[in-house]
């Protein structure tokens, strides 16, 4: 494997507070590890409770002075934080794969998307409106007005380990809040980079913190009860979506939640069998398939079925794995041992079912948590697979009969976050979409995320949107003032 330790070395491993790096109060520190090799890369300081209310401490302490930071300048901040990050583009694609695994030109492309958010809102924020009207009694006047919700935490997950955080980063500074960042264990390495690339920008101290931890609850537990916080969001599982919700209510405390998703994608009988096949693995293979909106049941019409099966199964095995810094690499391995163990479960239990393997389905020998690009068909509607989220390079093919039964198959989840169709009927794909329960609906493209659009999911994959105009939405608070 190529040395990178000069990249490692430039990169900030202590916590993030106040605006400067300071060690853990229990001098902890824990290791980050190259999941393509197992080997460890660095230590980063590992938070403590402590190190949490001293960054609520500071980011209550200039919560109002950042309020009242001209919107302009708040933008010109994000902006040049946008900046920077292009700049240092290949420190952040290089630090994403060496600590998450995907291959390089994934990583190039999750700097230019997560980047974007901060260009994004920096755009918004001088664009927060409010409005002015009557009553209908004529009796008064109405003032609307939007204010900054103060102090926000930010639990982030490992598969996107940049975009993640600059998506609810970008419109909380753009709003006017403060943030304390809480990366995924498995990934600080991004966000501390980006920690300094704020202080560079120049984010007064105290904005923003990074606090990796090895102690996710007992660092979040205290932030959740302490009245100066006043939103929680977080984008990772259900399951623990749901225990902070849980947490948020006793003190009716805001939050968003981007949680977990169990994407369909549906293939109808007058689709291109063609260009479904692109977009199955763009939808199935984007980040090695660790993606909330990754396809993870593949619905097609029988009438194509074969054809469909045969010519992913074609590209599936064609693809190229291995470690995600070296040249052409397609597949990088999972994030870790235990990840990998669970893909590989719900794959054996379809097998186990009834489900064809026409490639994949085993684990390598070797290093790394490498797992084969893997399509099962006829896979029985009993098989987990088809209600939970796999999160690697699986594809699940399961045959249906007309436009009814893909809509019911598509929607027989309680998920909904993502949803892909295709077809070549325009009538169908409104009617489909506007049938499909979920907060997003790809017709004939394979990749849907984009800075302007509300990304989001309903049912229990989430409350809440982030990016387009929506997004600051989420940290901003809406007053009414009544005038005579
Ligand atoms: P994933 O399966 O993608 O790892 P998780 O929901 O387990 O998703 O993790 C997403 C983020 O939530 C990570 O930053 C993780 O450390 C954090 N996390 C996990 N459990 C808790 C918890 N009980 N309280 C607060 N944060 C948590």
């Amino acid at each position: 494997m190529t040395d990178h330790s000069t990249l490692i070395d430039a990169i900030p491993t202590e916590l993030w507070i106040g605006g400067k790096q300071v060690p853990s109060s229990t001098g902890a520190r824990f290791s980050v590890h190259n999941p393509a090799t197992g080997a460890v890369l660095t230590t980063v300081a590992d938070a403590a409770p402590a190190d949490g209310a001293t960054a609520l401490d500071e980011a209550f302490g200039v919560q109002q002075s950042w309020a009242a930071t001209a919107p302009r300048e708040r933008a010109e901040i994000l902006r040049r934080a946008w900046e920077l990050v292009m700049a240092r583009r290949d420190d952040f694609a290089l630090a994403m794969t060496l600590e998450m695994g995907k291959p390089l030109a994934e990583s190039q492309g999750e700097v230019a998307y997560g980047g974007e958010f901060l260009r994004w809102f920096a755009e918004e924020a001088v664009r927060i409106n409010g409005r002015y009207t009557s009553s209908p009694t004529g009796t008064g006047r109405i003032l609307v007005t939007k204010q900054p919700i103060g102090p926000t935490l930010a639990i982030t997950p490992w598969n996107f380990p940049l975009a993640m955080g600059t998506r609810k980063i970008g419109p909380a500074l753009a709003a006017g809040c403060t943030m304390i960042v809480k990366p995924a264990a498995e990934t600080p390495l991004t966000m501390l980079l980006l920690g300094q690339v704020f202080a560079d920008a120049g984010l007064p101290a105290g904005v923003l913190s990074i606090l990796p931890t090895t102690s996710a609850s007992a660092l979040t537990g205290p932030l959740i009860d302490d009245a100066r916080l006043r939103k929680l969001t977080f984008t990772g599982s259900t399951g623990v979506g749901k225990i902070l919700l849980s947490q948020c209510a006793t003190r009716v405390l805001r939050s968003s939640m981007e949680l977990g998703g169990n994407a369909p994608f549906v293939v109808f009988d007058d689709a291109d069998v063609d260009a479904a096949v692109d977009g199955a693995m763009a939808a199935k293979m984007r980040n090695i398939g660790e993606a909330c909106t990754a396809a993870n049941r593949f619905h097609v019409d029988n009438a194509v079925r074969a054809e469909f099966t045969e010519k992913l199964t074609a590209r599936m095995s064609a693809l190229t794995i291995g470690p995600g810094d070296e040249s052409g690499v397609q597949v990088g391995p999972l994030i870790t041992a235990k990840q990998r163990a669970s893909v590989d479960e719900l794959v054996q239990d379809a097998v186990s079912k009834g489900a064809v393997l026409t490639t994949g389905g085993a684990i390598a020998d070797g290093e790394g948590y490498f797992y084969p690009p893997t399509v099962l068909t006829d896979v029985p509607t009993d098989a987990r697979i088809l209600r939970e989220e796999v999160f690697g390079p699986v594809a699940a093919i399961t045959g249906f009969d007309g436009e009814e039964a893909g809509i019911a198959a598509a929607n027989d989840t309680e998920f909904g976050l993502a949803a892909y169709i295709y077809t070549a009927n325009l009538d169908r794909a409104l009617r489909v979409s506007e049938s499909v329960e979920s907060g997003m609906v790809g017709v004939n493209r394979g990749v849907i995320s984009d800075v302007a659009a509300p990304f989001g999911g309903i049912k229990e994959s989430g409350i809440g949107r982030e990016a387009g105009s929506e997004g600051i939405e989420e940290y901003l608070e809406t007053k009414y003032i009544a005038l005579p």
